[in-house]
């Protein structure tokens, strides 16, 4: 876990966010938004230093580097890029940069690995407290939406999701596979926010 300053993308409002994390809810305005939004937000529009120091970084990224020599890049390099990403929280370059090693070594393990704990990273949890029902869980990972309820965990692929809705606190998701949706009645608004801005999230990065 890793705090740092943010904006709200809703409110305007300063927080600090956990930028592990994907998505989040505004303290001030209850509106759910994305870490990585908000922490953009707050360096464009919150802090000159920050804005100073990118633009340090900039002029230095386009000088001459030692390895301007060589034009592919060694898997090593591309390797320290996507440890340096995902360790940043930036889980979508990441994956970037450990697939482009796999390009060039396939049977790279620490790049495999890298590959499948991102994957089955928690992204969001959320307890269904459904009025008059028992509670359940889902779960969200990059790969599966995973529902562990009295009777079952009912394991849906990410990749299969088309839609997603919700009604206040009643989540709608809609399966390339199935013609009715599944609704999960979360019970409560707040997380059915969250876990509706982390799968919008999931879904716009594939
Ligand atoms: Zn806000």
């Amino acid at each position: 876990m890793s705090l740092v300053p943010a904006k709200c993308t809703q409110c305007g409002a300063n927080l600090i966010v956990d930028n592990t994390k994907d998505a989040a809810v505004c303290e001030h305005c209850g509106t759910a938004f994305i870490i990585e939004k908000a922490i953009n937000n707050f360096t464009l529009t919150g802090n000159q230093s920050i804005i100073i120091n990118s633009a340090v970084i900039n002029v230095q990224s386009t000088a001459p580097s030692q390895d301007s020599a060589a034009n592919t890049p060694s898997a090593e390099k591309l390797l320290l890029r996507a440890e340096e990403f995902e360790q940043s929280g930036d889980f979508s370059r990441a994956l970037e940069y450990y697939n482009k090693v796999l390009d060039l070594n396939p049977s790279d393990s620490t790049a495999k690995d890298a590959v499948d704990r991102i994957n089955n990273r928690v992204i969001a949890e959320i307890t269904l407290t459904p009025f008059g029902s028992s509670k359940s869980t889902l779960t969200l990972t990059r790969s599966e939406l995973i529902h562990v309820t009295k009777k079952g965990r009912f394991v849906y692929p990410t990749k299969a999701i088309t839609s997603v809705n919700r009604q206040y606190a009643l989540l709608s998701v809609t399966l390339s596979s199935q013609t009715k949706p599944l609704e999960f009645p979360v019970g409560k608004p707040v997380p059915a926010k969250v876990m509706e801005t982390a799968l919008i999230k999931v879904i716009n990065e594939r």
